[in-house]
């Protein structure tokens, strides 16, 4: 279950190309009201673009279309200063794009529903008193499906 972008949506997206997927687009995972309140820039360089659409395509809109549920972004790329800023680890896969944190509104369901659909990732780390999940998957390099609950 990867890459189900459609014919259709494909040629959509030569005219609208800030669009990932049906359900993403590439303005959720650069905007940061923290980076806006302190002025920064929060644009990802070329790679990081890259890495965040490998993480949609492959990972956030099937789980999206296998859940059919909402995914809502809370956090994902950061450039060095917004994750200083919002007291991110200094080696973060949200600084390369590989990462996201999607609200779970206090539910497991979106984990359980990742666990089920059989998707690959690297990380999901489901963070109970803070209500949301963080999600990765490595642009490059093997993922550990590794599932971590704080
Ligand atoms: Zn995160």
């Amino acid at each position: 279950m990867e890459e189900i972008l459609t014919i259709e949506f494909k040629k959509w997206q030569e005219k609208h190309p800030d669009w990932i997927s049906e359900h993403f687009y590439m303005g959720e995972f650069i905007y940061s009201a923290k980076a806006v309140q302190a002025g920064l820039d929060n644009m990802p360089p070329a790679d990081a673009q890259m890495a965040i659409r490998n993480l949609v395509r492959k990972l956030l809109e099937p789980l999206r279309v296998y859940s059919r549920e909402p995914i809502v972004i809370s956090s994902g790329y950061r450039s060095e200063e917004v994750n200083r800023l919002v007291g991110g680890v200094p080696n973060s896969q949200h600084r390369k794009g590989e990462a996201a944190d999607v609200y779970t509104f206090g539910s497991f369901r979106l984990l359980e529903n990742l666990i089920n659909s059989g998707l690959n990732f690297d990380q999901a780390i489901l963070y109970r008193s803070r209500k949301f999940l963080h999600l990765s998957l490595k642009y490059k390099g093997a993922n550990r499906r590794q599932v971590i609950i704080r």
